[in-house]
């Protein structure tokens, strides 16, 4: 499943190459016809992401503010199949985005940026691609389209639940876990349900504290709690907490208030980090292992995750793994003894 960075940066995306333009919208499969139809020829107003949840805003004008009762919400939850493809012309692109991807990783890290990171396309087809490590080897932004008037909207391939198309190129998801049209107080009401999203600007850290410290699961589920928190995964969450020092199992109630501040304070600018460059990379220049050995790639972007067995990049421990609520986490025993 993507990390909420992943769904940040298509809210992005899908506002540059559709803002305030009126779009057709279809659903091949026909799952979403309804939906579709009622979106069909309305102007997309903006874009949003709220942890792993991308809010659409469609409206009959593109002067219409967002609170506007004529204002439909198209959400839309990937799951763990969902996934978006792109196709259109050479001018369907989206970047300005991202930003100029940050090079946080300099020369001896510069592998992690290899086949894309500057795209804000990049890493959205298939969603799993910070995990394999396949980014931007062939989205539709890494190529250039053909002229305007040569591109033709493509068939659709597999069961497209719903087809967005512009004037430059088609979006199309497939295999979403939620597709669904509601009103500003329908949004409000997923919203309520969820923790606060790091990379939000309205985020409140004193209500991910709050629920953090009201509970006794482990700190290390308490981060892949969507209720808690909202877009980090099981990448952010091992990561973060060997940053942090604190054990993945160590009770949220029993967790201090200050470290739970200090786990959202590196949890932001690690997403932001992943949101303009479509990669999860946290290992600090100065870990970078240099040479990188080269049976063990994962160092030069990871202090823990998949790194089950190497030496910790900071002490020397061997990487512990263990299975944990059926997802496989990862920690340092020395630095995350308590
Ligand atoms: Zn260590």
């Amino acid at each position: 499943m993507p990390e909420g960075h992943t769904i940040h940066r298509l809210a992005a995306a899908l506002d540059e190459l559709y803002g305030g333009q009126s779009l057709r919208a279809s659903s091949p499969q026909g799952r979403f016809a309804d939906g579709a139809s009622r979106l069909d020829g309305q102007v997309l107003l903006g874009s949003q992401a709220h942890g792993k949840h991308l809010f659409l805003p469609f409206g009959p004008r593109s002067d219409m503010p967002l609170d506007d009762a004529s204002v439909t919400w198209l959400r839309i939850h990937l799951g763990l199949y969902g996934s978006w493809t792109f196709d259109g012309d050479r001018e369907f692109t989206a970047p300005h985005a991202i930003g100029a991807p940050r090079r946080r990783v300099g020369e001896r890290g510069e592998h992690a940026l290899k086949g894309g990171g500057g795209s804000a396309l990049t890493g959205l087809n298939g969603g799993t691609s910070d995990a394999v490590g396949t980014e931007g080897a062939d989205d539709a932004s890494s190529r250039v389209g053909p002229d305007p008037e040569e591109w033709e909207p493509p068939e659709p391939r597999g069961v497209v639940r719903l087809r967005l198309q512009g004037r430059h190129g088609v979006a199309d998801l497939t295999g979403p876990a939620a597709c669904e049209l509601l009103d500003a107080e329908g949004v409000a009401a997923v919203r309520r349900r969820l923790g606060p999203d790091p990379l939000r600007a309205d985020a409140d850290v004193e209500a991910f504290v709050t629920k953090a410290r009201s509970r006794r699961k482990s700190i290390g589920e308490l981060l892949m709690d969507q209720a808690v928190i909202s877009g980090a995964g099981n990448i952010y969450r091992a990561e973060t907490l060997f940053r942090v020092g604190v054990s993945p199992f160590r009770p949220g109630n029993r967790v201090s208030e200050e470290r739970l501040r200090t786990i959202w304070e590196d949890l932001g600018p690690l997403m932001e980090y992943g949101v303009a460059t479509g990669f999860i990379t946290t290992v600090d220049l100065d870990d970078v292992p240099d040479p990188l050995p080269p049976e063990d790639p994962e160092a030069g972007r990871w202090y823990v995750y998949h790194r089950t067995g190497r030496p910790c990049l900071r002490c020397g421990t061997p990487v512990a793994e263990r299975e944990v609520a059926a997802r496989r986490l990862f920690w340092c025993p020395s630095c995350q003894s308590h």
